[in-house]
């Protein structure tokens, strides 16, 4: 499962940048273009997390909307898959500006 490798490496991050203090809150962005069920990343977060220092951390998950720019009109607008073209000229070349993000955003620690 593809959210099981994300999750440990999320763990694995915070993990080495809480100075080895407990951490007690997770956000993590995750962008709409990204192929990550929250439910499923939300699951393996407790699985991954049982015995680390991020046991019983609580998980927020932000979705980051998938925003795309128009190459030839200019016009930025909300992507619904990667293969979208522009709602305006209808032209393909069109540049993802934000959706594929997941990244932790913020940890709390003790
Ligand atoms: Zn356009």
């Amino acid at each position: 499962m593809h959210e099981l490798s994300l999750t440990q490496g999320v763990v694995e991050i915070c993990e080495s940048n809480s100075g080895g203090r407990r951490v007690t809150a997770v956000v993590l962005e995750v962008g709409e273009l990204s192929s990550v069920v929250p439910e499923a990343l939300e699951f393996c977060f407790e699985a991954c997390s049982k015995g680390t220092l991020l046991e019983g951390a609580r998980l927020t998950i932000e979705r980051i909307p998938a925003m795309g720019k128009c190459h030839d009109c200019s016009k930025e607008f909300h992507l619904r898959s990667y293969y979208n073209s522009c709602p305006s000229c209808g032209s393909h070349q069109v540049t993802i500006k934000s959706g594929e993000e997941l990244r932790v955003k913020e940890m709390e620690v003790d």
